[in-house]
């Protein structure tokens, strides 16, 4: 196995507030995978009222309710230029949910609130101001992205996004509602920048996107296309996610 001398920079975005589902299970997996592949990380966390580093190399923002995005939308906003940046030089991103919307254009939640988001996404998101539409379950996608495959997770969410004529979903839903339960889009990526609805966390138990993740963070680092090799997924992970997709299928078939 090559060995790493330099360490990642990761960014972990307002933890304390961002966290549905335990989104932080992200951190905590990707931590123990560069462990495992000898690969040294620091890690940053910030929060409202923090700046950002000077350097990232994989940045994590997690899910949260529209109170939680209204509490950091302003923050976000204060940021939102430095995030812009490391999209276009390919940092790795990962933004769920909560998260995720906001790397878009704008989200309009339930009380009719406009929330300005990051623009790193062709996006925009509306929750209806009447809850007839919640997408709450087992969410199983296929990424639209090389290498990665199937992925499963848990969605929670009202608002209903809508990729724009620039925007590339990240997966096509096999089961489950995904951006808007119409057009089976799910997520959307942009460079190196994932957004997806699926919490569960979603990196414990999808090693693909997890070693996507990590690679593109390499990449960065180290300024070159490593395409780094890891170990494979120990089994007790392989497990997990087909065990994931099994209970997504039989729910969902039932329906
Ligand atoms: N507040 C958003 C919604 O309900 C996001 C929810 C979440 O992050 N789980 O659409």
């Amino acid at each position: 196995m090559r060995s790493y001398d330099l360490p990642i920079r990761v960014v972990s975005m307002y933890p304390d507030i961002m966290n549905t589902y335990s989104d932080r299970g992200n951190l905590l997996a990707i931590q123990y995978r560069a462990l495992q592949q000898g690969i040294d990380i620091t890690l940053e966390e910030v929060s409202l009222g923090d700046s950002l580093p000077v350097d990232c190399d994989l940045l994590l923002i997690g899910g949260g309710q529209d109170q939680e995005q209204k509490r950091i939308s302003a923050d976000l906003n204060l940021k939102a230029n430095q995030l812009q940046i490391w999209a276009e030089q390919d940092v790795s991103i990962l933004a769920v949910c909560g998260g995720f919307q906001l790397f878009g254009k704008w989200y309009r939640d339930s009380k009719g609130n406009y929330l300005a988001g990051v623009e790193i996404f062709d996006m925009t998101t509306i929750a209806p101001r009447i809850a007839n539409f919640r997408a709450v379950g087992d969410i199983w996608v296929t990424s639209n992205i090389k290498d990665i495959g199937d992925v499963v997770g848990f969605e929670n969410h009202a608002g209903q996004s809508y990729l724009g004529p620039q925007g590339s979903s990240f997966a096509t839903v096999k089961y489950g509602n995904g951006n808007n339960g119409l057009d089976r889009t799910e997520g959307a990526f942009y460079r190196n920048v994932v957004g997806t609805y699926l919490h569960g966390s979603v990196l414990p138990k999808n090693p693909m996107l997890l070693d996507y993740l990590l690679a593109n963070a390499l990449n960065h680092r180290y300024d070159e296309d490593l395409k780094p090799k890891f170990s494979s997924p120990s089994p007790f992970v392989l497990q997990a996610q087909s065990t994931a997709m099994d209970v997504t299928r039989r729910k969902s078939e039932k329906r």
